[in-house]
């Protein structure tokens, strides 16, 4: 059975871009006699805010879009995430890291568009020093080199059945859980997917540098693998992101200049968007 999942985080209200994914993952599931999942990713309690969880229902609901119990949200996973974590902690998958704040502030939230491949590994090779972790605030992060030394490199394979190689330079030492927050986007990832059942995850292709890592953490975690669709992203005309500050116009100012959301979706599902948009090329 495939089982999608639909997993914006509550920052915001819902634009296009979201849209798409969400109409795309929802057909994908119900043409096969699937179940489609919603699954709210409020890691970042500093910027989520509950009526933007509100705004997902409303905005789904729109749309036509019919999900299945449980929605996950993340903010209520903590002990999960604990596990997981300890699981790779027993391995010597993981290292403490006292990088700065700034340095691990954006961990949290999916990385769209740019790979968290770049920290240069300070931390690594300290002693663990359980003094230390109790009075200083700290992450932690994968050990990259000895992840993929016990796992190998991964490969994920996308819905249209072209199979992908990681590289090893898409593998960094991704944070994967801070001081103040029980996991990190990636290491949440997974084991929500795994909890839910989830066979292909649909998401967009700024999030293809994310699958890699996801991939590693899922060989380390001995979790099943899904298949990939990372579909087109949707631009202004222009060629700019859809995004807060570019002034991208909401689902819900959509709704209320009159747009009929069943209408939206099934033009989307025909690759047909409004006036003033246009898919990226990949
Ligand atoms: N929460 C992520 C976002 O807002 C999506 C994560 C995913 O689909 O893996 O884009």
């Amino acid at each position: 059975m495939i089982v999608t999942r639909f997993a914006p985080s509550p920052t915001g209200r819902l634009h296009l871009g979201h849209a798409f994914s969400a109409v795309l993952g929802h057909s994908r599931a119900r043409e096969s006699g699937g179940k489609f999942l919603l699954r709210i990713e409020d890691l970042d309690q500093g910027r989520s805010r509950p009526e933007f969880v509100e705004g997902v229902f409303e905005d789904s609901r729109w749309l036509g879009i019919e999900w299945a119990e449980p929605v996950l949200v993340q903010s209520e996973r903590t002990q999960a995430y604990a596990e997981a974590l300890d699981h790779l902690r027993e391995k010597g998958q993981v290292y403490a890291c006292f990088c700065t704040r700034a340095d691990i502030a954006q961990s949290l939230t999916a990385p769209h568009g740019d790979s968290a491949t770049s920290y240069p590994g300070t931390c690594r090779a300290l002693r663990d020093d359980p003094e230390r972790r109790a009075t200083t605030p700290h992450s932690w992060r994968l050990d990259s080199a000895k992840a993929l030394e016990l796992a190998g490199l991964p490969s994920w394979t996308e819905v249209d059945g072209r199979c992908f190689d990681a590289e090893p330079s898409q593998i960094g030492d991704a944070i994967l859980a801070r001081k103040d927050a029980p996991a990190a986007y990636h290491l949440a990832c997974v084991v929500d997917d795994f909890e839910s059942g989830v066979t292909m995850v649909v998401r967009g292709a700024d999030l293809r540098p994310s699958t890699p890592i996801q991939r590693l953490l899922q060989r380390l975690l001995e979790l099943p693998e899904p298949i990939y669709l990372h579909h087109p992203l949707i631009t202004h005309e222009d060629g700019r992101r859809l995004a807060k500050r570019d002034l991208a116009p909401t689902l819900a100012a959509m709704r209320e200049a009159g747009v009929d959301g069943r209408e939206l979706a099934a033009d989307l599902l025909a690759g047909k968007l409004p006036l003033g948009f246009a898919f990226a090329d990949e």
